[in-house]
């Protein structure tokens, strides 16, 4: 209760903080992006074209985290879900995990499988498996692999992913999902605090296992909703 209070506690305190840094990063984002494409238009075959897609890929990927921030504060009524497959909304966005891991000297791999379709956010969802793959990915040593998986049983439809990385103790474990919560000199510690807020207001379940063998976060939608 008290991890839960706390939790509760600072996604109020981001929620605030979103809204109003909101617009003061998102119109600089646009702007640079708008000029670079300009630029791109007038010159492209420059010298820096080459980097264009990555640096235009990596707006956008700021753009987005900040619109995470703001679904944080978002209320529930407000958010877009549809019936969606987690297949097809998983294969876009592996060429994006795959190319993470590949900067890393890892693997990511995908073991699709036919569940049935759930009542989600598609973007949302992308988010969470991104934030859940890239934790794995830096817990893994070099070579590592992380595995995502989708199952179905008689009570729920998820997915799951899987490192065999550095593992967590129990009191990392018992912390997760609290805001700012981090174990790494340079981290943010919202990765996972924007899954749990995401998922919980999906009325889904996230589990953590971990040992020294590795780690694997279970994501669960119950049937029965
Ligand atoms: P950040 O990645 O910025 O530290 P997160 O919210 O994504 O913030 O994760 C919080 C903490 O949870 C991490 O600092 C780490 O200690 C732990 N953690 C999360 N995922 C894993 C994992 N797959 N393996 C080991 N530790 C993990
Ligand atoms: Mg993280």
């Amino acid at each position: 209760l008290r991890i839960e209070l706390e939790r509760l506690d600072r996604l109020n305190l981001i929620a605030q903080m979103a809204a109003s840094i909101s617009h003061e990063v998102r119109n600089p984002i646009a702007t640079v992006r708008g000029f670079l494409q300009l630029m791109h238009q007038l010159q492209p075959t420059g010298q820096l074209s080459a980097h264009y897609e990555l640096i235009v890929g990596e707006l956008d990927r700021a753009n987005a985290m900040i619109g995470n921030f703001l679904s944080l504060s978002k209320s529930p009524a407000a958010d877009h879900r549809e019936r969606t497959g987690l297949l097809e909304a998983f294969n876009a966005v592996m060429p994006l995990l795959e190319a993470d891991a590949l900067m890393t000297g890892k693997k990511v791999t995908f073991e699709p499988a036919a569940v049935p379709p759930v009542d989600m956010n598609a973007r949302e969802m992308q988010q969470v498996l991104i934030n859940l793959v890239r934790n794995g990915l830096e817990a893994s040593p070099p070579g590592g692999e992380i595995r995502v998986g989708l199952f179905e049983d008689s009570h729920a439809v998820g997915f799951t992913v899987r490192d065999e990385g550095e593992g967590m103790p129990p009191d990392v474990l018992e912390r997760l999902g609290i805001p700012f919560f981090t174990t790494k000199g340079s981290g943010t510690g919202l990765g996972l605090s924007i899954c749990y807020e995401i998922i919980r207001r999906h009325g889904a379940h996230i589990k953590a296992e971990s040992g020294s063998g590795g780690t694997t976060f279970t994501v669960s939608f119950p049937k029965d909703a």
